[in-house]
């Protein structure tokens, strides 16, 4: 396998199962998605055809995005798109090859392919880096491994580069709310109009696709930092901070040790070089959400994987994006909620969550996105953060009185973690269930905004009693003081009704009715 656009290297989901494609079918009718033997390659594949819209097939406006949605490309359109780019998507080739250096000196470092894998040597909960006695890898998990760890790149010592989004960054895309839609429905979502993008025009291919010219090494006596007008902003999608090259020397054939594939042709080693590619400044990746500088002196922040994992706690920086721009949302999510709305989506949210170059864990989940008319959004911002402090701070009371009923002397106790967990998990569709509600209300109405209110305290005040219960319960009968249950619970009640974001919406909530009634 060599050319990675006219190839069918990757396992699409088609309408009669499992199918490989190349990415000139990304517009056929009879795919539906993207198959991958493991999540990180999969977030990664959606990238790279991202990407490759993005760059050689974006939208002058939003009427062509809006076009082209509706009459996706056949593989003969493509064809032609892709043409000027054709050489540089070669994985082999004795220049420019796919996301490998072009002057990477002969002597450098050999390592086994392997350690391309990012939790590779790591307990994360990937659990497909089990060694086999000579790991080798096919060349589409070869392909797959180089562009998940380009895209990812955590830190691993110095002069080894982190991607262009710092380690483990979160990718956040938009799909399709309802279920039986095309692969081209779910990748064009992601694809911003080249007027929402402003960037500037292009004037070399090597400054959007790095491995086309020689490597902007960050050591040695050429060192050099990468902002992104050293080169052109679109190479956000196609960072390359690591140099590497496979090593053509110890090929050899077998089975894949990652996919499994019998009998293809398999590499054993690549080169590489500490001193790639140093992304410094202000790279905003559209399909990132980034903390500003509350300064405005530090450039953009790029928000890391483990920012999945929390469920709807994030829902207001993941997709309108908070008042504070902790975070804001990334720019394909704010572009959706503000100029497209329609079809309804879902955002799915993935990353690593990196300890250096350890991987902790891999995150995957996805959020509804609700959006409401530009003239709503402010208010329709501020009441979604009022309920979502409704939550925070009834989690907090829960922890807080359940350790008050088990322990005498509960602030020598160390964090427990699990017992704010399961009020978020246990309350998650409740809340979508009001936030739903809130999006479709005249949210400036006092009678919608009393009845939302109203259902969301009452939610959130009947679960925390119930898991007060069973969590207070579970301590061992030898160790349960009821006199300290009953007090920690009338403690929980009062915080329940008094508290500093419950407080001000019962107040709202019982004027109404008392004006109403
Ligand atoms: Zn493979």
């Amino acid at each position: 396998m060599k050319d990675l656009l006219a190839e069918c290297w990757m396992t699409g989901v088609g309408t009669h199962g499992l199918t490989p494609f190349s990415p000139l079918m990304m517009g056929s009718p009879n795919l539906l998605d993207i198959h991958a033997c493991r999540p990180d390659f999969r977030g990664a594949l959606f990238q790279f055809l991202i990407g490759l819209l993005q760059t050689a097939y974006a939208p002058e406006d939003q009427d062509e995005w809006r076009e082209r949605l509706a009459a996706p490309p056949d593989a003969k359109t493509l064809e032609q798109v892709f043409n000027p780019y054709r050489h540089a998507f070669l994985l082999e080739n004795d220049g420019p090859a796919f996301l490998q250096d072009l002057s990477l000196p002969v002597d450098v470092n050999q390592l086994p392919v392997h350690e391309l894998l990012i939790d590779a040597g790591s307990d994360s909960n990937l659990h497909f880096n089990k060694q086999s006695a000579t790991p080798g890898m096919c060349d589409a998990c070869f392909a797959q491994a180089l562009l998940t760890l380009q895209l990812n790149a955590p830190s691993g010592g110095r002069g080894i580069r982190t991607s262009l989004r710092g380690g483990g960054p979160l990718t956040v895309l938009l799909l399709p709310a309802q279920g039986d839609t095309t692969l081209w429905q779910k990748l064009w979502l992601n694809v911003l109009p080249w007027d929402a993008l402003t960037y500037p025009p292009v004037k070399s291919a090597g400054d959007v696709l790095p491995w086309l010219a020689p490597t902007r090494t960050s050591d040695g006596k050429n060192a050099a930092d990468t902002p992104p007008e050293a080169v052109h902003p679109l190479q956000t999608y196609w960072g390359m901070p690591r140099r590497i090259r496979r090593d053509d020397s110890t090929l050899g054939h077998g089975d894949c040790a990652v996919c499994g594939a019998a009998g293809v042709r398999l590499t054993h080693h690549y080169r590489t070089r500490h001193g790639g590619t140093n992304y410094t400044g202000a790279w905003k990746h559209p399909l990132t959400p980034y903390s500003l500088d509350p300064k405005g002196e530090k450039p953009p922040l790029p928000i890391k994987g483990r920012y999945a994992q929390s469920g709807y706690r994030n829902w207001l920086g993941l997709v309108l994006g908070k008042d504070d721009h902790q975070p804001d949302a990334a720019q394909v999510v704010s572009h959706y909620t503000m100029k497209i709305r329609q079809p309804r989506t879902r955002l799915w949210c993935f990353g690593y969550d990196m300890s250096n170059m350890k991987a902790e864990c891999w995150y995957d989940s996805t959020l509804p996105v609700h959006s409401v008319p530009i003239d709503q959004q402010s208010i329709f911002v501020r009441t979604t953060k009022e309920l979502l402090d409704v939550a925070d701070e009834t989690a907090k009371a829960l922890r807080t009185h359940v350790k008050a009923a088990w322990f005498k002397r509960p602030g020598d106790v160390k964090e427990e973690p699990a017992i704010a967990q399961s009020f978020w998990q246990e309350s998650e569709i409740a809340f979508y269930y009001w936030l739903e509600r809130l999006s479709t209300s005249d949210v400036a109405d006092p009678s919608a905004r009393a009845e939302i209110y109203r259902g969301w305290l009452l939610a959130t005040h009947r679960l925390a009693l119930s898991l007060f219960e069973r969590w207070a319960m579970s301590a061992p009968i030898e160790d349960m003081n009821l006199e300290r249950v009953v007090k920690a619970r009338s403690g929980l009640v009062k915080q329940l009704n008094h508290g500093k974001a419950t407080k001000p919406l019962w107040k709202f909530v019982n004027e109404y009715d008392k004006e109403h009634t």
